[in-house]
This record gives structure tokens, C-alpha cells and sequence, in this order.
């Protein structure tokens, strides 16, 4: 079955889509099939992968809405995997799916099909806790944090685990967290080795082993529609996501244990 991942974190500009998109080439990079599902109306995973916002195409908007089915709406990137594009007509969805009835369950109840064909399902989240990004957390079995080792960043993770924590309560029972990822990390700043040191004594063996650092190539790869290791794949930013999606492997394999320590419960 499909390992469905939220990439969330209700902060916008951590790394989220950065994450979603060069997570999902690099695990496609390590055979895996994965489908990557754009929850943000601004569409950035979608051009970030190279596949144009028109607005005829059908996108994760009607599937949310049940005008359409995941088999019409994705696409074959150039990148080994598959996307569920988005656009600007998502913003709608929010109060639209007020009126429908399961408007929690949308998504989970669309990628039922899902399962079977694919490895891993990532979600890019938009930065707000709203219906989509609900849908999000209800259609997942775990979230993968990104964030940026900044003072404020472990009080904004507070008020994200105790919003795991209420749609564990109400809606998805299974939800855990797979993983924190510390992103645009600059070991050379005293504050950021702080608060990653924090985050470790924290969270455990939830904080990924592989840390992304800054680097301009994953800022530009967006702009020509690719994963930055179609982009250069001899970068830091690309060796880094090809760490990340082999750690994610070994983990799921069994090749690294993990303990419970920093779960919700
Ligand atoms: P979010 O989806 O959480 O809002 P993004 O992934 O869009 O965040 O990243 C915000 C900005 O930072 C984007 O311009 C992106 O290109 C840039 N960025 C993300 N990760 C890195 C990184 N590791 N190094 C340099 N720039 C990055
Ligand atoms: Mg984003």
C-alpha cells in the first residue's frame, strides 16, 4: 500500500513545496512510484515540475469537488512521477466543499484507488490550516515537517502538534509524524545549531538524519519547471533530497530503528 505523506507546516516560505517536488524526483530517482498531490492554489509544486496551471485542465479542485476522478486528472511529469496539479480555481474549494457532505474525507475518499499503484503519495500542504489542508491530514498516515531552525520555529511547532493532535481526536486516528526535516540550513549561524540541537533533544529520532542546507540551486530550479536534480543533480540541495528519500527507504525497510519517542501520544 501507498505511504501517504502531508508535507505541512502551517509557516509558509519552510521548504514545503521545495520538499514536496524534489522529494517526490528523487524518490522516483530510487525506483519508487510516486504521485505528488498539489493542495496549494498557488500551484507552485505544479510549475515547479514543469506542468502548466491551465485552467482547462481538471486538477485536485474536482477531484475536492467530485466532478472529476484521479485517473483524468494526473499527470506523467518528465520526472518519473505522477502530479495532481493545481491552480489558482483551488482557492474556491474552501467554501464550496462547506456545502458537501464528507468534506473532510474528499481526498482520502479519491486516493482510495491510489493504493495499489504507487509507493508513496506526498501532499505539499498550503501554509494555513484550512479545509484543503485538512483534507490533507485526514487523507494522510503521517505528516513530514519542514522547517527552519529559527528562534520561533519550536513554538510554531507547538501549535502544529496540537493541531495533529485534534484531527488525530476527530477525524484520522492513525495520524502520526514520520519525520521533522530541518530545511535552508546554514551550519555556519550559532542560533540555527541551537535550536536544531533543541529539536533533536525533543523530538528524537523523529528529526530526519538528513538536513537540507541552503543552497541557491534549489532557489533557481523552480524557475525552469524541474526538481533540482534534473537541474543539477551534482548540487548540495540535490545530494541532500537523495539522502533524505534514501533515509526514508531504509527507514520503511527496517534498516534504521526508530523509537516512539516524539509522537503525538
Ligand atoms: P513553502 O512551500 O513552505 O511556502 P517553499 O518551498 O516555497 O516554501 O520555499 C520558500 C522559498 O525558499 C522559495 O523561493 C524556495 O525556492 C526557497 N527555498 C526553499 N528551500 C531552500 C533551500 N534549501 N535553499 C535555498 N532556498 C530554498
Ligand atoms: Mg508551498
Amino acid at each position: 500500500m501507498a505511504k501517504v505523506l502531508a508535507v505541512t507546516n502551517q509557516k509558509g516560505g519552510v521548504g514545503k513545496t521545495t520538499t514536496a517536488v524534489n522529494l517526490s524526483a528523487s524518490l522516483a530517482a530510487l525506483g519508487q512510484r510516486v504521485l505528488m498531490i498539489d493542495l496549494d492554489p498557488q500551484g507552485n509544486a505544479t510549475t515547479g515540475c514543469g506542468v502548466m496551471k491551465r485552467e482547462a485542465l481538471p486538477t485536485v479542485y474536482q477531484i475536492l469537488i467530485g466532478r472529476s476522478t484521479l485517473d483524468e486528472a494526473r499527470i506523467r511529469t518528465e520526472f518519473g512521477f505522477d502530479i495532481l496539479p493545481a491552480n489558482r480555481e483551488l482557492a474556491g474549494a474552501e467554501v464550496e466543499l462547506i456545502e458537501l457532505d464528507n468534506r473532510e474525507y474528499r481526498l482520502r475518499d479519491a486516493l482510495d484507488a491510489a493504493g495499489e499503484q504507487y509507493d508513496f503519495v506526498l501532499l505539499d500542504c498550503p501554509p494555513a490550516l484550512n479545509m484543503l489542508t485538512v483534507n490533507g491530514l485526514v487523507a494522510a498516515e503521517a505528516v513530514m515537517i519542514p522547517m527552519q531552525c529559527e528562534y520561533y520555529a519550536l513554538e510554531g511547532l507547538t501549535d502544529l502538534v496540537t493541531t495533529l493532535r485534534k484531527v488525530r481526536a476527530n477525524l484520522n486516528p492513525v495520524l502520526q509524524i514520520e519525520g521533522l526535516l530541518r530545511t535552508m540550513y546554514d551550519p555556519r549561524m550559532t542560533l540555527m545549531q541551537q535550536v536544531s540541537g533543541e529539536l533533536e533533544s525533543h523530538f528524537g529520532d523523529k528529526v530526519y538524519q538528513s538536513i537540507i542546507p541552503r543552497n541557491v540551486r534549489l532557489a533557481e530550479a523552480p524557475s525552469y519547471g524541474k526538481p533540482v536534480i534534473a537541474f543539477d543533480r551534482a548540487s548540495k540541495g540535490a545530494q541532500a533530497y537523495l539522502q533524505l528519500a534514501q533515509e526514508m527507504l531504509d527507514r520503511r525497510d527496517g534498516k534504521v530503528a526508530t523509537s516512539q519517542q516524539g509522537a503525538l501520544a
